[in-house]
C-alpha cells in the first residue's frame, strides 16, 4: 500500500515521538527556516531529504558539484567489470521531489559570522544552519611527488567514485596478462576499512577470468587487515590462490611515477598499474572545522553541531569517529538523520532526542556472486557523550556465500533509495 504525503508526515510524527520530535504537517507561505548542505553524498543528501520530511516549513538548499550521485560502495565491482557506471549513478530528481533546491556549484569558504556559504559560481547562500558532509580529501604531502595534477591523473586513488573509477578500470583492461596491479593502503582511520581488500577480490576475479597470469599485489601500512581480515584471507586463498599477494607493515613513502613503483622503507615495488590510496583527511571545505589530529572534525553527538562553530554540523567521513565506528556510508546515512532530527528539533525550539542509536551493515564482495558482512549497533553515552558499540550488538558472517551476495545488492538498493529517492 502506498502511503501519500498526509498519510506519511502522521505516521512519522507517530513513530518520531519516542524520539521526542515533532513533525510539523502544515507548510507556512514563508519558509521558517533556511538550512544550506553542502556535498550530496551519503550524508549530506541523506540529511537534506530527512528535513524536508520531518519539516516542509524549512527552506533545504543542497550545493553538489557533480550532476548526480555516484556511489563508492559497489563502484569495486566496476573495476572487476561486474557493475557498469550506470548502475552505480543516481540522478538528484528525487531529492527535488521532496522539495530540496539541488544547486550544482561549489562550495568555497563557510563564512560562520555572516551565516553565509560562498560559491565558485553563484552568489552566497544565507542560512539559519549548515551541514557540512564533503567527504574525504587527500593528504597528498604524505607522497611529495603525488602532488602535481599530472601525477594524479596518471597514477588514480578511484577512492571517489565516478571519473576516476572509469579511468582505472580502463587501465586494468589495457595492463597486459602476467602484469602487477599495487594497491597501497594508508594507515587506519581512512575511508571504507574494508574497501581495499574488497578492490583486491574483484580485480583478482577480473584476472582469474581474463589475465590469469596477472597478480594484485596488496601494500598495506598496517600491521594486519582492518576489517573482516579472516574472511578476507579465506576468501584469498580458496577463490585467487597465487593471485593476491598480500604485504602488511608496508609504508608507501613516495611514488616514482615515471618509473610506475612504490617507494617503501625497504625496496622500492613496481607494477604495471599503480592505484594508491593516500592518508586521508576531511574534506578540504571542512578545514577551519578541523579539531582533531588536524584530520578530522568533532562534533557534539547529539545534534552533529560542530566543536568548533556553532551552526555548522559535520556529518561522515569527514568526523573524528567515536570508538569503533567506521567511515562508511551506512553510518554517514544514518549521521544525516540523526542530524536532521536535531536540526528540526533546534529550529523548533524543541530538545533533540537525547538517546540516539546508529547501526553499521557493512557488505564487501569477494566475487562476482560471493560477499561478506560486518554489522553492529552504536548507542549515545550520556556519561562520556559519544556513541559507543553495543557489546554483542553485532558480528560478522560465518563464511562467504552467495545468499550475501544478493543481500549486498538489496542493501545497496535500499540505501540509494533511502539517501535519495
Ligand atoms: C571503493 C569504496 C567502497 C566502499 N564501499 C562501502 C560499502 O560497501 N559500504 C559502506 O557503508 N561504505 C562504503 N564505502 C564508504 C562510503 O562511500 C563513505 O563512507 C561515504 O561515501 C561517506 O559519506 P559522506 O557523505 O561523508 O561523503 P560522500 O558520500 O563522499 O559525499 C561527499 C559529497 O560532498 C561533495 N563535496 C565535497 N566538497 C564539496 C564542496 N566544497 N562543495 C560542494 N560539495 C562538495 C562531493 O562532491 C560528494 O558528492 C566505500 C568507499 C569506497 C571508496
Amino acid at each position: 500500500m502506498r502511503m501519500d504525503r498526509r498519510q506519511f508526515l502522521k505516521a512519522a510524527s507517530a513513530g518520531l515521538a519516542a524520539t521526542g520530535l515533532s513533525s510539523c504537517a502544515v507548510a507556512p507561505s514563508a519558509p521558517k527556516a533556511r538550512v544550506v548542505v553542502v556535498g550530496g553524498g551519503y550524508g549530506g543528501a541523506t540529511a537534506a531529504k530527512y528535513i524536508r520530511l520531518l519539516d516542509p516549513a524549512i527552506d533545504v538548499v543542497l550545493v553538489e558539484p557533480n550532476e548526480a550521485f555516484v556511489s563508492c560502495p559497489i563502484s569495486n565491482m566496476v573495476l572487476g567489470g561486474f557493475k557498469s557506471m550506470a548502475d552505480i549513478t543516481t540522478p538528484y530528481a528525487g531529492l527535488e521531489r521532496h522539495g530540496v533546491k539541488v544547486v550544482r556549484d561549489l562550495a568555497t569558504a563557510i563564512d560562520v559570522e555572516k551565516k553565509q556559504v560562498r560559491l565558485a559560481r553563484g552568489a552566497a547562500l544565507p542560512f539559519d544552519r549548515v551541514i557540512v558532509s564533503p567527504g574525504v580529501d587527500f593528504m597528498w604531502e604524505a607522497l611529495p611527488a603525488m602532488g602535481s595534477e599530472a601525477a594524479q591523473s596518471r597514477v588514480l586513488h578511484a577512492w571517489k567514485a565516478g571519473p576516476q573509477t572509469a579511468a582505472l578500470r580502463r587501465q586494468l583492461e589495457a595492463m597486459p596478462d602476467g602484469g602487477v596491479f599495487v594497491i597501497t593502503v594508508p594507515l587506519a582511520p581512512y575511508r571504507c576499512p574494508p574497501g581495499p581488500y574488497e578492490r583486491a577480490c574483484q580485480v583478482a576475479a577480473y584476472f582469474k577470468a581474463a589475465k590469469p597470469r596477472s597478480k594484485v599485489l596488496l601494500l598495506d601500512e598496517n600491521g594486519d587487515v582492518t576489517s573482516k581480515g579472516p574472511l578476507f584471507k579465506k576468501a584469498w586463498s580458496e577463490l585467487y590462490a597465487g593471485l593476491i599477494e598480500y604485504r602488511p607493515n608496508s609504508k608507501a613513502l613516495d611514488i616514482d611515477v615515471a618509473a610506475n613503483t612504490v617507494k617503501l622503507e625497504f625496496g622500492d615495488q613496481k607494477g604495471d598499474v599503480l592505484n594508491v590510496l593516500p592518508p586521508m583527511k576531511a574534506g578540504n571545505i571542512a578545514a577551519p572545522f578541523i579539531t582533531a589530529n588536524k584530520r578530522w572534525c568533532e562534533v557534539d553527538w547529539l545534534t552533529f553541531e560542530s566543536k568548533a562553530a556553532k551552526n555548522v554540523h559535520v556529518l561522515g567521513d569527514a568526523l573524528q569517529i567515536a570508538p569503533a565506528m567506521p567511515k562508511s556510508a551506512t553510518m554517514a546515512n544514518g549521521h544525516g538523520k540523526v542530524c536532521a532530527a536535531a536540526v528540526v528539533n533546534l529550529l523548533n525550539g524543541e530538545t533533540p532526542n537525547p538517546a540516539p542509536t546508529l547501526v553499521n551493515t557493512c557488505y564487501s564482495m569477494v566475487s562476482d556472486k560471493l560477499a561478506i558482512h560486518v554489522a553492529s549497533v552504536h548507542k549515545y553515552d550520556i556519561n562520556d557523550r559519544t556513541f559507543k558499540a553495543v557489546p554483542g550488538s553485532g558480528g560478522v558472517s560465518s563464511a562467504m556465500n552467495e545468499a550475501e551476495g544478493a543481500y549486498t545488492m538489496n542493501w545497496a538498493r535500499n540505501i540509494w533509495a533511502d539517501t535519495l529517492g
